[in-house]
């Protein structure tokens, strides 16, 4: 890396998709930002907005067979902003990766053994570790002498100390396979728990948080000092929340009933599970404006996104009530996230009745919309209850950027 190399490129690669964006670490300025979609369909879409020279989104349609021809598309698009991947100023790319297991516990400069391992990890995350592997080997076939760093969602997670890890099955089992929680979301509960210690002015050290990241998936973690003590996801992200698809915590045996009884198929169960429970499957929206806008318009479809809202708030209380006793001491709640961010009523009725546990929400600064992050509790409140955009990206080149300016 030579001296003047002070941008990253930060790679989110989907199994049909990849998001992306160039930051130059001096002060974490955004240079471009976009996203290729339907990636091996006949139709791909690249849109993409070069925000260093205040262009316009540019789009681009037309066939990308895989992620090779995705990123070389990219690569171009950048190209012609004169930020191209060839370019002294590159100092490295950071790739998310979302299942590290328990080996990973820390950002990793990726060669070839890093690679292999996460390969190995695979079986416990067949969506994504996949997809993240293809972008990892694109990329370091278009620039082979560019240090590559995985950074890995369950990362963040890996302190969690081996009662709050542990499922109570039998241990020969889980250890065989690899059955424990790891938990997902790291990277912003990594960042949201640090900036919400910024926020009181203290040193995350200092402080315990309870971080919801309430998203279309959705995990609160319970953060002591800066480390993570538990996390609502597990094995996979799956359990936990109410999410938008997902049904989160659910009696294991509501699968066994779903075969025997509804005669489902192993791969009927997992779909119905993941893709049409939670929110989508409660009152058919996944999307909290669309169940607001429903119960606000009252009748009998009123009644029904009600019902879906207030189970999604109860499972929010009884995290905040579990995390509070898990923590003793509660300094801060942070809100973050599609719905943390956006979604006022959600923040009200989640915290509404736990004055006793310290908690208020001040219903003016709840109404404020703004994008920085701020304090919602009245003054009063023993605990600070916090509105946090995450900013995964930022903290991906970040931790990327340290590990190679070390
Ligand atoms: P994310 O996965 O973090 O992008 O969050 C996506 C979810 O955020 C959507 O499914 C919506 O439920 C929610 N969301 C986004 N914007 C708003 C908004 N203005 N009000 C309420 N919910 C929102």
């Amino acid at each position: 890396m030579t001296a003047t190399a002070t941008r990253v490129l930060v790679l989110n690669s989907g199994s049909s998709s990849v998001k992306y964006q160039l930051l130059d670490m001096r002060d974490g300025a955004r240079l471009a930002v976009g996203l290729v979609e339907r990636i091996g369909e006949g139709s791909s879409r690249l849109a993409h907005t070069p925000l260093a020279t205040g262009g316009e989104q540019r789009e681009t349609e037309g066939a990308m067979a895989d992620h090779e021809a995705a990123l070389k598309a990219v690569a171009a698009e950048l190209a012609a902003d004169g930020l191209g991947l060839d370019s002294p100023e590159l100092a490295a790319i950071g790739h998310r990766v979302v299942h590290g297991g328990l080996k990973f516990t820390e950002p990793t400069v990726i060669d070839d053994a890093v690679l292999a391992e996460i390969e190995r990890l695979v079986p416990l995350a067949p969506l994504h570790n996949p997809a993240n592997i293809t972008g990892i080997r694109t990329a370091r076939a278009l620039r082979p002498d560019l240090p590559q760093v995985a950074v890995f969602d369950t990362a963040f997670h890996t302190t969690m100390p081996e009662y709050a890890a542990r499922y109570a099955l039998d241990v020969e089992t889980a250890d065989r396979h690899r059955i424990r929680r790891y938990g997902f979301h790291g990277t912003s509960h990594a960042y949201v728990s640090r900036t919400t210690a910024a926020l009181l002015g203290k040193d995350p050290s200092e402080v315990n948080v309870i971080v919801l990241h309430l998203g279309n998936g959705a995990s609160a973690s319970a953060v002591a000092g800066g480390r993570c003590v538990d996390t609502s996801m597990g094995l996979t992200p799956l359990e936990g929340l109410v999410m938008g698809t997902r049904s989160g915590d659910i009696d294991p045996a509501v699968t066994f009933h779903l075969k025997r009884v509804a005669g489902m198929s192993e791969d009927e169960v997992d779909e119905l599970l993941n893709k049409q429970s939670g929110l989508v499957g409660l009152c058919g929206d996944n999307d909290m404006r669309e169940i607001r806008r429903r119960i606000d318009a009252g009748g009998e479809d009123g009644a029904r996104a009600r019902l879906a809202f207030d189970i999604y708030i109860h499972r929010l209380k009884k995290y905040l009530g579990a995390y509070s006793a898990v923590l003793g001491r509660v300094d801060a709640v942070a809100f973050t996230a599609g719905v943390g961010e956006n979604a006022a009523p959600v923040r009200e009725a989640a915290i509404a009745g736990l004055e006793e546990m310290g908690m208020a929400v001040d219903a003016d600064l709840n109404a404020r919309r703004s994008g920085e992050p701020r304090l919602i509790s009245p003054e009063y409140a023993r605990v600070a209850v916090a509105v946090v955009p995450t900013d995964e990206e930022l903290e991906i080149a970040q931790q990327t950027y340290a590990l190679v300016s070390a």
